[in-house]
């Protein structure tokens, strides 16, 4: 079979197998909905309340909350004009959540919301192994709460999350940005530090050191890091009360038994950061598996007349799979049907077909051929969805109200009267 259309690039079809194409290992549907369900029960164990919003947001809105000068942006949106609205579709979900808070009010539903998501976000990147155009985010914001333990609770969501797949040995990175008045003064003093020597740095980071010089301190490569070592560093720049709320997020963190490191040098691609910051990372990948945040401001610049504390983490899905993949992980088998129907002529197909609704009906899952092949073909059929129970039926069958029942595990098969199918078919997938 052919076609002349592909997915777009960057893309990529969940199929009901695995399948691997151009280096890309995708997992079947049943490991996706697998591991949707696992996340999701991680998530009400910490009394986490999903929230779905559109996929699409206005365009003024996204570059407000992400930042004007941020990667995703400048460079990585999607988005077009109709009439006279701008759109861009979500290439996160932090923004738009704050926005629906905000919105709908939801401080009215108590004090502070825990909410968490899943659901497919959008950047005009350049595709690469667990980097992709149409990716899945999960993630939790935890609204309300100016307390250091709102920030622990996030990376204790983020880490049982992990955990629950048997995932340990990651990177757990924690920083704290300060507050906008303590990073402007840093900023200027990067700025002061990097100028006279802009001749060393990369194109990218000589186009960030006006807009946002904080984003040089991302750099991978190895002669600004260099460059880097004598910088002045944030943690000169931060006020004892920043100092001290640091301290006591990770001593929460420290306390739930959640090893990490703290790092200066992190800072996130995202502007609406302040206070904490953090990262995970595993060997297996390049990119961060996780990141997250505190954005308390990021409510004021979407109108609000006050801050609201916030605090949240994003983790891509296709990433979790890499890891769950490199670490061998072994996904349930999908479920098959209770019972495959076999039927050889019209009348018996006929028959088939109308059982087949019946047994439904009464929560049966039931598979049938709908090629009218060879009973041959059918049994192979039904030998391929692995039903545990096969029904055979003819037209003599169909005279003497019976049906062939076969039972696939033992190979053996016996001839019952049709009234007491429904209740054999129950009683086997009892056991
Ligand atoms: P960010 O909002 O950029 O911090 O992204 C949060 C997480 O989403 C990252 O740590 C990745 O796991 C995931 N992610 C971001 N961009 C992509 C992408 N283009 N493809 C796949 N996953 C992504």
């Amino acid at each position: 079979m052919q076609t002349s259309f592909r997915n777009i690039k960057g893309t990529f079809d969940v199929l009901p197998q695995d399948y691997t194409a151009a280096g890309n290992q995708t997992h079947g549907s049943a490991a996706w909905l697998f591991v949707e369900r696992r996340i999701r029960e991680v998530f009400e164990r910490f009394d986490f309340r999903e929230i779905r919003t559109p996929m699409f947001e206005p365009t003024e809105m996204i570059a407000r909350g992400v930042g004007e000068t941020s990667d995703i942006v400048t460079k990585e949106m999607f988005a077009w004009t109709k009439g006279d609205t701008n759109y861009v579709l979500r290439p996160e979900l932090t923004a738009p959540i704050m926005r629906a808070y905000l919105q709908h009010r939801l401080d009215q539903q108590g004090p502070v919301q825990r909410l968490s998501y899943l659901g497919p976000c959008f950047r005009a990147e350049r595709p690469a192994r667990g980097r992709f155009r149409q990716f899945h985010q999960f993630g939790a914001e935890i609204i309300g709460s100016a307390d250091p333990r709102a920030d622990a609770e996030v990376v204790a969501v983020l880490m049982a999350i992990y955990g629950a797949f048997g995932i340990e040995n990651l990177r757990l990175r924690i920083n704290t940005l300060g507050t906008p008045e303590e990073r402007t003064a840093y900023k200027a003093a990067l700025r002061t530090f990097l100028t006279p020597r802009q001749e060393a740095l990369s194109d990218i980071s000589r186009e960030r050191l006006d807009k946002n010089p904080l984003r040089i301190l991302d750099t991978k490569l190895e002669y600004e890091q260099a460059l880097l070592e004598n910088a002045p560093i944030l943690t000169d720049f931060l006020g004892q009360e920043t100092r001290a709320f640091f301290d006591r997020v990770c001593s929460y963190v420290h306390d739930l038994g959640i090893p990490f490191v703290t790092d200066p040098k992190l800072v996130r691609g995202l502007d609406y950061y302040a206070h904490t910051t953090f990262e995970l990372e595993s060997d297996a990948l390049n990119g961060a598996l996780a990141g997250a945040g505190r954005y308390d401001l990021l409510a004021k610049d979407f109108g609000n007349p006050n801050p609201v504390p916030a605090v949240g983490f994003a983790a891509g899905m296709e990433r979790l799979f890499v890891v769950l993949s490199d670490a061998g992980y072994v996904f349930p088998e999908v479920s098959a049907p209770d019972v495959f129907l076999v039927a050889i002529g019209n009348e018996a197909e006929n028959w088939a077909f109308r059982k087949a609704q019946s047994l439904r009906k009464n929560d049966i899952r039931v598979a049938f051929d709908l090629k009218g092949r060879s009973m041959k073909a059918q049994m192979r059929e039904a030998d391929r969805s692995r039903a545990p129970l096969v029904v055979i039926v003819g037209d003599q069958e169909l005279v003497s109200e019976s049906v062939n029942l076969k039972n696939m595990a033992e190979g053996t098969q016996e001839t019952i009267p049709e009234l007491d199918l429904m209740h054999r078919i129950k009683r086997f997938s009892s056991k």
